[in-house]
C-alpha cells in the first residue's frame, strides 16, 4: 500500500472526523450507513471532493472496497468511488495519519512541542518517538499548499500583503527563506540557495501560481518589502501593476545608522522628529505624499544645522533612494506600514530551525519541511487575550476552520482529497 500510493496517483485522502473510536467500529459493520456518514461529514465542512477534471459533478459515492492496514493492527479503511469519474477516496478517520503508525494524540501533543521551539531529538525523546518520524510527519503535512488550505478555510487571497527573505543556514551554506505575510498568517514560505532575483522570482512564483490557480482574476494591490534588490525585481516581474513599499519602521531604525560624529542626544532627538514625522505623515489623509515630500526636505536642512553637513548629505541622499517606497506606503491607506507581523513570523520559524539544525541538511526536503511548520504556524491556536482567546491566526484573520481541534483541523485541512 505505502508504495503504490506515494505520488504515482492523486492523493485522494480525506480525513474523517467520527466523534470517537467506537463510532467508527460500529459503521463498519453497515456500509450504507457509513457513506452516509461521510457524506454529513462532508456537507457540514462545506467541501467539495476533488473529483477527477471530467467529472461533471453529481457523481455520488458509493462504497467501493476495503482493506485491512496491518501496521496498525487490524484497522480496516474504507475507500469509496465516485460512481460518474471513478475517481476513489481513501477515508481516514480522524484518530489515524495517513501512512503513519503514530497515534495523534502523540503526534499533537510533539507538534506543539515542536512548534513552542522543543528540538526534534528532545520532542521524540519526550514522546518516544523517533526524531525522524517526527520530521517526516511535518513534511507530510507540507506537501499540502499553504494557499489551498487557506483558501478552503475561507479567506480571501491577499491584496496587500508584506514580502520579505529570511537568512538562514544549511550546515554552513547560507540560505533564503522568501515569505509572505498578511495578518497573522503565512502565505508563502519558501526555500532558496541564492539571494538572485530568478531565485526569488522562481520561489515566490509557487505562490502567485497557486493563487492564480485558485482565483484566475488575482491582483495584487500592494506589497511591503525592505528595499532589497532582488526582492524588489521578484515583485515587478510576478505582480507588475503592485505598488511596492518600503517599511516605515526600518527606515526609523535605519535613520541613526547615517547619523555619524555627533553625540547621542542629538541622535535621539532627531530619530524622535523623524518619527513624529512619519506618524504625522500617515495620519494626514488626502496631501499625505506632498505633506511628506516638504517635510523630508525640511528635514534635511535641520539635520545639516543640527548635525552638520555631511550628516545631512547622507540623509539626503537616503532619502532620495527610498521615498519612493514611502510615497508608495502613504499613497494608499490599505497599504501594510510596517513589516512587523512579518518579522514575527520570522523569528517564529528561526527558533524552529535554530532547534533543528540536525534536520537541516542538504538533501532534506526543506520545502515540505517548511511548508509543514507554516501550517502549525497558521492553524495552531496562540491568541490567549480576551478578544480572540484560543483562536489560531487564520480565525484571527477571519478564517473558518472546520472544529475546535487545531490538530484535527490540520489532518483536515491538509487532506489530499478535498476541493
Ligand atoms: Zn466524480
Amino acid at each position: 500500500m505505502r508504495h503504490t500510493a506515494r505520488q504515482t496517483r492523486e492523493n485522494r485522502t480525506i480525513t474523517v472526523d467520527f466523534q470517537n473510536e467506537a463510532t467508527y467500529f460500529q459503521l463498519l459493520g453497515n456500509g450504507k450507513a457509513f457513506v452516509e456518514c461521510v457524506l454529513a461529514f462532508l456537507l457540514a465542512l462545506g467541501f467539495q471532493l476533488a473529483h477527477k477534471a471530467t467529472c461533471r459533478g453529481g457523481g455520488c459515492l458509493t462504497r467501493h472496497s476495503h482493506y485491512a492496514r496491518v501496521r496498525l493492527g487490524d484497522l480496516t479503511i474504507w475507500r469509496l468511488q465516485c460512481t460518474a469519474c471513478k475517481a476513489v477516496f481513501t477515508v481516514l478517520p480522524h484518530f489515524v495519519l495517513r501512512y503513519r503508525s503514530m497515534r495523534p494524540d502523540v503526534a499533537r501533543d510533539a507538534l506543539l512541542a515542536t512548534h513552542g521551539g522543543l528540538s526534534l531529538e528532545l520532542c521524540a525523546v519526550l514522546y518516544h518517538l523517533s526524531p525522524m518520524a517526527l520530521y517526516r510527519l511535518v513534511c507530510a503535512f507540507g506537501h499540502q499548499s499553504l494557499v489551498v488550505v487557506l483558501t478552503r478555510c475561507g479567506l480571501p487571497l491577499p491584496v496587500y500583503f508584506l514580502a520579505d527573505e529570511k537568512h538562514s543556514r544549511c550546515l554552513t551554506d547560507k540560505v533564503y527563506l522568501p515569505t509572505v505575510v498578511s495578518g497573522r498568517v503565512l502565505w508563502h514560505l519558501g526555500y532558496t540557495g541564492e539571494a538572485s532575483a530568478a531565485a526569488f522570482t522562481e520561489s515566490y512564483r509557487v505562490f502567485q501560481r497557486a493563487a492564480v490557480h485558485q482565483e484566475p482574476s488575482y491582483r495584487v494591490k500592494g506589497v511591503l518589502i525592505d528595499g532589497f534588490d532582488s526582492t524588489t525585481k521578484s515583485m515587478r516581474t510576478l505582480f507588475p501593476g503592485a505598488r511596492l513599499g518600503f517599511c516605515l519602521r526600518h527606515a526609523l531604525l535605519k535613520l541613526p545608522k547615517k547619523l555619524v560624529a555627533i553625540t547621542s542626544p542629538v541622535r535621539k532627538a532627531l530619530r524622535t522628529q523623524f518619527h513624529t514625522l512619519l506618524y504625522r505623515a500617515r495620519q494626514r489623509k488626502g496631501l499625505r505624499v506632498f505633506a511628506l515630500g516638504q517635510r523630508l526636505r525640511h528635514f534635511v536642512d535641520h539635520v545639516t544645522t543640527t548635525a552638520g553637513a555631511a550628516n545631512g548629505q547622507r540623509v539626503r541622499r537616503w532619502f532620495q533612494d527610498k521615498k519612493t517606497g514611502w510615497y508608495a506606503v502613504l499613497a494608499d491607506p490599505q497599504m501594510p506600514a510596517t513589516s512587523t507581523l512579518l518579522d514575527q513570523a520570522h523569528n517564529t520559524i528561526e527558533r524552529k530551525l535554530f532547534a533543528m539544525k540536525g534536520f537541516h541538511h542538504p538533501g532534506g526536503s526543506q520545502q515540505a519541511f517548511l511548508t509543514g511548520l507554516a501550517h502549525l504556524y497558521n492553524l495552531v491556536p496562540y491568541q490567549r487575550r480576551a478578544q480572540h482567546a484560543g483562536q489560531c491566526g487564520v480565525e484571527v484573520e477571519g478564517g473558518i476552520v472546520p472544529t475546535r481541534d487545531w490538530f484535527l483541523n490540520v489532518q483536515i485541512l491538509t487532506s489530499g482529497g478535498f476541493r
